[in-house]
């Protein structure tokens, strides 16, 4: 794993990315460079956010944190992940040549493909502030900071 790499910051990409397509049907992001200071994730997005709906996301996302729901791992058929899930932002390998594909599970909330590290609890995550953010091309661009617990 790369040495730039953060648990809590990619598990809040998963929420994020739950919370607006439950918001706005708009998908999960298509491209994402998460830090382990800052991140930013690109959705195919019409306009840009209202600031009051800016600040629903982050709500939400920080509702989610603060139930402090699980994040498990589990496998999962390819064949019934694929009827399931989109596989396509999983790495080439992954999504072409393995028998199970591995879903991460966060609660009840959401279920993705990853073979990323997580977190292994949401309240790990801290307090999520989502700093900016804006909309060129037809592309929704949102940045995002964790401010973890003492
Ligand atoms: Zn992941």
């Amino acid at each position: 794993m790369a040495k730039k790499y953060d648990p809590c910051m990619h598990t809040a990409e998963h929420i994020l990315n739950q919370t607006m397509d439950r918001l706005f049907a708009c998908g999960r992001c298509f491209s994402a460079h998460v830090n382990p200071d800052k991140a930013k994730c690109d959705y195919h997005f019409g306009r840009d956010l209202t600031e009051a709906e800016a600040r629903e996301v982050e709500a939400r996302v920080n509702a989610v944190i603060a139930a402090d729901l699980p994040v498990a791992a589990e496998t999962m058929d390819r064949f019934e992940a694929q009827s399931r899930f989109s596989l396509e932002r999983l790495p080439g390998e992954a999504a072409a040549e393995l028998a199970a594909i591995r879903v991460i599970r966060i609660g009840d909330y959401d279920a993705c493909p990853c073979i990323g590290e997580h977190a292994t609890r949401t309240r790990a995550l801290g307090t999520f502030r989502l700093t900016t953010h804006s909309h060129a091309d037809g592309v929704l661009r949102l940045r995002f900071k964790l401010s973890k617990p003492a």
